[in-house]
């Protein structure tokens, strides 16, 4: 086989497993072999509508096992996948779909008035809707069953990139971080050590695949080892619940506001949670509390600290740490390095904090089509700048503490006060505009915007989530607005995030 890359797994996966089930998903199961079959036939159809080597397909949509077949359909033509994430806006999703200079969208119905609301996008040539496609649009299922079932096998190198995935910036646009199939085959592996994945997995995929996390965490290894994806369309408590019992799971990821939400339902005390052997936790620190709920329960968490850029997990701490070292980010993983150094690059004492910089197989080459950015966060020998501050403890486990980028996370999700800021900008009667993220019981962090109208004209609170609700994501979208008078600056004129973020919060949120 040719195909050194992900395309070439399900052909692999078909001669080794065929009959085992690979994916789970609205209670069908699908082999190991239907898989291959399937995702030959699709590329088959993608290569009718022009899809060549290094060509992009992108997808808009909840968790779906179309998610999978058209990912490892695009890299059997050594194309370049771009999963989005189905919770943008419009003007969002354009702006990626013409930066990737995607040449076929595959959507789900859920975002179907996305999609009508896109400006014409000239380089988009072939729409494919799951269901109800509108004119001109294919239909997914039909399109998919009338191609060739005739293998394909075009040549991949493992350093050819596989994935866009497009991360908000501190500055101007999203940028999209390139992925090699190296890169991801490199993290399969970290997981396989950490976790210790096995062939009679059971992987429940709570977390949505458009982001690294899900797809390179949990579906991918565990393809990788022939075990089982229960794929979950989107987050709903009971739906866990039931799928955990249903197909007796054995490990799945997700992030605290998760993990918070399951032990919050009043099916916590009585499911059967028995089948589960580990839960990984990622992408912001989990708290001990609950860390302690589970224990009680006999289950234990894996935890990871990591990026987009490092596809994802940088450091890893293994289920057996968990208590012993709580509040850690783990040891870096196996084949990669960390450093956690001073402004001047030189390393910090055990204790002191500084930037977490990360190299190995694992991090990306750089960002499509942005050689600045590129250089911006790699430097060199390829150290890959985390915007992360951590300290080092004497057995040199990382604990993260803070950030140097202006970001927060909210339920999981990434949000950066710079594009928020930059679409309050656009608002006539708004001239400063400042958004912290301020705590949250449910989401781990809120947005809070403070905006400065001009001077003599009104404007509301309500106004302004009005202006923000169609050119953004909701869950960028602030959940308190505070107009104010003046933003307290420094003496070089920059906001003062820090007083911003220790303002008493108004007693309940505004909507
Ligand atoms: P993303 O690129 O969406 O995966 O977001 C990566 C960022 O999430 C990191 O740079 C950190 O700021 C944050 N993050 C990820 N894992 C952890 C963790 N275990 N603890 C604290 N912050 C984390």
């Amino acid at each position: 086989m040719r195909n050194a890359g992900l395309g070439g797994w399900p052909a692999r996966r078909a001669q080794m497993s065929p009959d085992r089930t690979a994916f789970v998903y609205a209670d069908r199961p699908l082999s190991y072999a239907e898989v291959h079959e399937r995702t030959t036939r699709l590329a088959s159809r993608l290569r009718d509508a022009g899809v060549r080597a290094g060509d992009r397909v992108a997808y808009l949509g909840p968790n779906h096992v179309a998610f999978a077949e058209t990912m490892f359909a695009t890299h059997v033509l050594g194309g370049i996948f771009v999963p989005l994430n189905f919770r943008l806006a419009a003007p969002e999703i354009a702006y990626m779909l013409e930066h990737s200079g995607a040449s076929v969208l595959v959507y789900a119905p859920e975002c179907g008035a996305v999609v009508r609301d896109l400006p014409g996008l000239p380089g988009l040539r072939t729409v494919v809707a799951l269901e109800s496609p509108a004119e001109g649009e294919r239909h997914y299922e039909t399109w998919l069953s009338q191609g060739d079932p005739t293998p394909i096998d075009i040549p991949v190198a493992l350093d050819d990139i596989a994935l866009i995935l497009y991360t908000s910036g501190t500055t101007g646009r999203p940028k999209g971080a390139m992925l090699s199939h190296a890169n991801l085959v490199w993290n399969c592996f970290h997981i396989m050590i950490g976790v210790d994945v096995t062939s009679t997995e059971v992987t429940l995929i709570s977390a949505p695949l458009f982001h690294v996390a899900a797809l390179n965490q949990t579906l991918l290894p565990t393809f990788l080892k022939g075990g089982i994806s229960v794929i979950m369309p989107s987050w709903d408590v009971d739906r866990c619940y039931d799928l955990i019992e249903r197909h007796r799971v054995t490990w799945m990821f997700g992030v605290t506001a998760m993990f918070a939400a399951l032990a919050r339902s009043p099916r916590w005390p009585g499911a059967d949670l028995s089948s589960l052997r580990t839960l990984m936790s990622g992408g912001a620190a989990i708290p001990v509390a609950l860390i302690r709920a589970y224990q009680e329960r006999g289950l234990v968490f894996c935890q990871g600290y990591g990026m987009t850029e490092t596809a994802p997990g940088a450091t890893f701490l293994e289920a057996g740490e968990s208590v012993r070292k709580v509040g850690s980010a783990g040891v870096p993983v196996f084949f990669a390095n960390v450093r956690v150094v001073r402004p001047d690059l030189t390393p910090v004492a055990p204790g002191e904090p500084g930037e977490v910089l990360v190299q190995g197989p694992n991090v990306t080459p750089g960002y499509w089509r942005d050689p600045e950015a590129t250089a911006a966060a790699l430097t060199e020998g390829g150290w890959f700048h985390s915007g992360d501050i951590a300290t080092l403890d004497d057995e040199g486990h990382l604990h993260i503490v803070d950030r140097v980028k202006d970001m927060y996370i909210s339920g999981g999700e990434n949000v950066y006060p710079a594009e928020v800021e930059g679409v309050l900008f656009e608002h006539p009667a708004v001239v400063e505009a400042a958004v912290v993220g301020v705590p949250d019981d449910t989401w781990g962090e809120v947005g809070r915007a403070f905006v400065v109208p001009r001077p003599g004209v009104a404007v509301t609170p309500g106004e302004v989530r009005d202006f923000l609700r169609p050119r953004l994501a909701k869950y960028k979208i602030p959940v308190y607005v505070d107009v104010v008078d003046a933003l307290p600056k420094t003496g070089s004129g920059k906001i003062r995030k820090p007083d911003l973020r220790r303002r008493p919060l108004p007693a309940g949120p505004e909507e």
